[in-house]
């Protein structure tokens, strides 16, 4: 069955053999802890318009941290992410991030072992966000410090302060490649996207679609080191939501519905990070092109992009760290080895937007309350 578990299952495999149940590591168990005293040298600000109705003035910062062990959260912050950059070959993320009262959140589980064990590492990125649950306090003012794995090679704060959001803009990007399908196709999609995330509460702006004629696009492998889907991805604007609709995954990969190129994705910052893929061929069903489960399939990888994890895995066994979340245990799978479907878990997450398996016939749109304050809170959000 065609499924959109792909990143996560990826991410699953690697950091199971990395982190092996331990006390919450990104990188492999042999890499040495760097620690310099190297600080920020480089400050970029992008401070946002505030046009929506009824929404309060935030303004987001990307804040090159280099190889710096620390950074400074004012008191007014909504969110921040933290995301390392480096060698895809040897551990990378962060070993530690202690908060200015002294607390290591990754030692007093304040930052959720499911989260940080399913998040750090994805070959070359690893990143923490803040606030990842709902009674997680992002507005600890002052000197955070952290410690990273040896392979770490770029550190990068994107940094949201302003007032508390209660219903905060989501501004999208999208981007179509190949020949066989049209823009409208796209905006179909798109407009599936806006309602699902409009339902919740939430606004939507949506640019224009941006055509990507170079035939190189046309299909991609969903690894997002593969040079092309780095240099598709990297094309994507540093403050918006970019949503790549490509014309198919390549070779092995194609009939993948869509991928995000993390959980959450650089929100904020350009790189081979900051968007997810959808496959327009994926979604054709009895030869027309599914726009709703297209739809649904670019609001689901936006969903991880931002920062939402499946409340069910495929196992039956993980659930994200979200109270609310509805959880649909293995014993509910008709078949074990297929693991919980949507159909087997009808009013225990069957139906929410971020369950772990697309489906072409139930309505897989909602969102619970605690996933609507992770997107609200979100740094890439205003
Ligand atoms: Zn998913």
């Amino acid at each position: 069955m065609k499924s959109f578990a792909y990143l996560l299952t990826v991410l699953c495999i690697i950091v199971l053999a990395s982190c092996g149940g331990g006390g919450g590591g990104g990188g492999s168990s042999d890499d040495p802890l760097e620690e310099t005293t190297t600080t920020t040298t480089t400050t970029t600000t992008t401070t946002l318009a505030d046009t929506g109705a009824g929404v309060g003035t935030s303004s987001r910062q990307v804040i090159e941290l280099g190889t710096g062990t620390s950074f400074t959260i004012p008191s007014d912050t909504i969110s921040f992410l933290v995301s390392a950059f480096g060698d895809e070959s040897t551990g990378i993320g962060l070993a530690s991030l202690t908060n200015p009262n002294g607390d290591d959140l990754f030692v007093t589980g304040d930052y959720p072992l499911a989260a940080f064990d399913l998040a750090m590492v994805a070959g070359g990125y690893g990143n923490v966000l803040v606030p990842i649950v709902t009674d997680h306090s992002a507005s600890v003012a002052g000197d955070w410090r952290f410690q990273y794995y040896a392979g770490t090679n770029d550190i990068k704060l994107t940094l949201r302060t302003g007032s508390t959001p209660t219903s905060s803009v989501l501004q999208l990007k999208p981007y179509l490649t190949g020949t066989k399908y049209s823009t409208s196709d796209v905006e179909g999609a798109m407009a599936i996207v806006k309602d699902i995330y409009e339902k919740a509460g939430l606004q939507i702006e949506i640019d224009s679609v941006t055509v990507l004629s170079d035939s190189k696009f046309t299909a991609v492998s969903s690894d997002f080191n593969n040079a092309t889907t780095a240099e598709l991805v990297s094309t994507g604007s540093a403050d918006r939501i970019n949503l790549f609709f490509i014309e198919d995954f390549s070779g092995e990969d194609a009939g993948t519905l869509g991928i995000a190129a993390g959980i959450p994705g650089s929100l904020g910052i350009a790189s081979n990070r900051n968007g997810v893929l959808n496959s327009l061929e994926a979604h054709v069903l009895g030869g027309s092109l599914d726009i709703q489960l297209l739809g649904e399939t670019a609001a689901h990888e936006m969903g991880h992009f931002i920062g939402l994890f499946h409340p069910t895995e495929r196992d039956g066994r993980t659930f994200d760290p979200l109270a609310d979340t509805p959880e649909c245990p293995i014993s509910k799978a008709s078949d074990v080895l297929s693991g919980p479907q949507p159909s087997d878990c009808l009013g225990f997450g069957g139906e929410n937007l971020m369950f772990w398996q697309g489906d072409a016939v139930i309505d897989q749109t909602s969102l619970t309350t605690d996933q609507v304050y992770i997107i609200n809170h979100s740094p890439i959000a205003r």
